[in-house]
Formats: structure tokens, C-alpha cells, sequence
């Protein structure tokens, strides 16, 4: 049961002294909470960090959970602290292709910016965590009277457009194995680590594949001593060499993120075994 208590707001950070209890199958961590794991959030200034945060209430998502579909309306925008939301282009009712990754650099919005409409894509939880929610109406009045918000979200829709656009070539041009590095590191990156549950069917999903093509990469990056896996769980064990392996498509985000969202000089997944990047 996701907490329900009214959240009260901070100026430095999202409460986190007024959330309910967790679940018995969720780990609570108060940082967790922390509004400063989101990246746009962390970009506010204090005083819309306050007035947002009187807005928002925390929700815990569960793999799998479908929050819009391709031709609804979206009720409302998530900011992810530690979840990740899989941006689906379905091509009919059994083929789909992840066009994008969104976890804690960015927000789950771009079909209610101005108004209601009609959402091009299917969003997907792909990793169950915590994210913040705030009611669709209530997060169009705060764009229409926030400049600086306004401006943020033009630049991350920039990022959304342009990688989507670049799965349609990823996917004809770049291998299965590839690809599928590509994505390890996306998720690594978003979740801020390198272990996390994946099943063969959900990478055959996010890669638009068959499953039986899935298990040949997994294995053979498996065999490479890049991954491990075992029992629907993912653990990155060279981060340096999945960088190697990965499409020239994860450099290429990676820059156009940074570029238009001005990130600090922050680890990419490739840079050793660290954590993955910090966004
Ligand atoms: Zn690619």
C-alpha cells in the first residue's frame, strides 16, 4: 500500500518526516525521499521547490504498473527518485520498442505541458521504486506561472525527442547485443547501480526482439565476464568493457543529455566500476 500522509514542504528538500509506512516487500530509505535525487527537482529554486512540494505526494510504483496509454489522457506527472518509466511505441498488441528510459533525471509529463492530449506512447514502469506525483491540472498552472520550469522542460523534451528519434536507427542499424548493452548501462545509470531486476522477456521487450535473441546476447556478454545473471536479476560486473560493447547510441545520449540539460561533470557508466552516472 503506497503511503498516503499529506506532504508539508521544505525549502531545501521534500519532506521526508511525513511519509507513512512502507510496504513489508519496500525498503523505506529517507533518501529515498530526498527531492535532490531528481535532477529537475534539484534544479528549482527554493522557493518552487516549496510551493511544488505542497503539490506532490510520494508513490511507490511497481514493475511492470502501466501509467498512460498510447491515446489516454495522463492524470499525472511523476517525478522518479529511485523507479525508472519506460516510454513504450507499440506497434500493435503484441510488438513494442523502448524509445526511452526516464528515472531520476527527469520527469514523466510531456503529454499534459499544454493541456490535455492525447499520449503518443505507452509509459511502462520498468524498475519498481519511488517517485514523486503531482495532479496533471495542478502541474499546468505551476508551468504557466514558472519560467524557469518552463525552460527546463523544453530542454528535457528536446532530449526525449532526439532519443527517440535515434532508437528507429539504433534499432535497424545496431545488433541485438549491442543494443542490449546499451540499455544495461541506461538503466545502471538511472537507478544509480549496477545490480537490478531484469527478466529475458522485459530486455526482449525494451530491445523490440524476440526472447530467444535476448538470451544469446545476455549469454554471450555473460561469457565476455561483463555481466551476471541469475534468477531475473541483472549485476554489471565491468562497466568499462559494457561500454565497449554498447552502441555508439549511449555516447551519443549521454553528450545530448548533458549538453541540453547542463549537467555537471559527473562518472559515466563506463568510468570503472564506480556507480553509474549521478543524474
Ligand atoms: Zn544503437
Amino acid at each position: 500500500m503506497p503511503p498516503t500522509a499529506a506532504v508539508a514542504a521544505s525549502p531545501s528538500r521534500f519532506p521526508i518526516e511525513d511519509f507513512g509506512p512502507s510496504g513489508a516487500s519496500r525498503t523505506r530509505n529517507p533518501d529515498d525521499f530526498n527531492a535532490s535525487r531528481n535532477r529537475l527537482l534539484r534544479q528549482l529554486e527554493p522557493d518552487d521547490l516549496l510551493r511544488m512540494g505542497d503539490q506532490c505526494e510520494p508513490v511507490w510504483l511497481a514493475a511492470g504498473e502501466a501509467l498512460g496509454h498510447m491515446g489516454g489522457p495522463l492524470s499525472h506527472v511523476y517525478y522518479p527518485v529511485t523507479a525508472t518509466i519506460a516510454l513504450m511505441a507499440q506497434a500493435d498488441q503484441l510488438a513494442g520498442l523502448q524509445v526511452t528510459l526516464i528515472g531520476r533525471e527527469g520527469l514523466l509529463a510531456s503529454p499534459v505541458i499544454d493541456g490535455p492530449a492525447m499520449s503518443p506512447l505507452n509509459a511502462l514502469v520498468r524498475t519498481g521504486g519511488w517517485t514523486w506525483r503531482m495532479g496533471a491540472d495542478a502541474f499546468r498552472a505551476e508551468v504557466a506561472l514558472n519560467p524557469r520550469l518552463r525552460g527546463m522542460l523544453d530542454h528535457y523534451l528536446y532530449v526525449l525527442l532526439g532519443e527517440a528519434s535515434r532508437v528507429s536507427a539504433c534499432t535497424r542499424f545496431h545488433g541485438v547485443e549491442a543494443r542490449l548493452a546499451r540499455w544495461l548501462l541506461t538503466l545502471a545509470d538511472r537507478v544509480g547501480a549496477c545490480g537490478f531486476p531484469l527478466k529475458l522477456q522485459v530486455m526482449a521487450d525494451m530491445l523490440g526482439t524476440q526472447r530467444s535473441g535476448v538470451s544469446v546476447a545476455t549469454m554471450r556478454l555473460r561469457q565476455h565476464g561483463l555481466i551476471r545473471y541469475s534468477r531475473g536479476s541483472v549485476v554489471i560486473v565491468d562497466l568499462r568493457a559494457l561500454e565497449r560493447s554498447a552502441c555508439d547510441c549511449y555516447r551519443w545520449a549521454n553528450q545530448l543529455r548533458d549538453h541540453m540539460l547542463h549537467v555537471e561533470a559527473a562518472p559515466h557508466a563506463g568510468d570503472g566500476n564506480a556507480p553509474a552516472r549521478t543524474d
